[in-house]
């Protein structure tokens, strides 16, 4: 069988169908999101993300596909995915301060900017900043 992919702007494989409830303004509705529905065995709910675990995002093999449940749960998996490369640790996060990959159990985590440091780097830094601004009221 010989199929003609159709590709958006964004690279995504799509499918005419009009009728489809998430199809886009032009009548074309993603791939992936058909492939996701039959895993889910029925239409996604709202605010549903698909995310492809390789990322790529032409690879639309079923155990390709995780249905996120929310842009949170689709930012977290980009950022094990991340992780992962960078520590072979899907859980460790990144000091913002020394940029050393660690263990959550580590690092302290900022909710104000969901950055995570050392709390020894944390002195350093502060203790680093006084020390300047000692020296600049010289
Ligand atoms: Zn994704
Ligand atoms: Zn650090």
């Amino acid at each position: 069988m010989v199929s003609r992919k159709i590709f958006d702007s964004l690279g995504y494989h799509v499918t005419f169908d009009r009728d489809h409830p998430r199809s886009r303004h032009n009548g074309y509705v993603a791939d992936h999101i058909l492939v996701a529905e039959t895993v889910n065995g029925g239409p996604l709910h709202k605010g549903a993300i698909v995310h492809h675990k390789d990322e790529d995002k032409t690879n639309n093999s079923p155990d390709n596909i995780v249905i996120c449940k929310d842009r949170a749960h689709h930012i977290l998996l980009h950022l094990e995915i991340k992780a992962l490369k960078a520590s072979g640790n899907k859980d460790y996060r990144k000091c913002g301060l020394c940029g050393l990959w660690d263990d959550q159990a580590n690092l302290y985590r900022n909710p104000a900017n969901r950055s995570y440091f050392h709390r020894k780097c944390r002195a350093d830094e502060a203790k680093r900043r006084l020390r300047a601004a000692k020296e600049a009221a010289q």
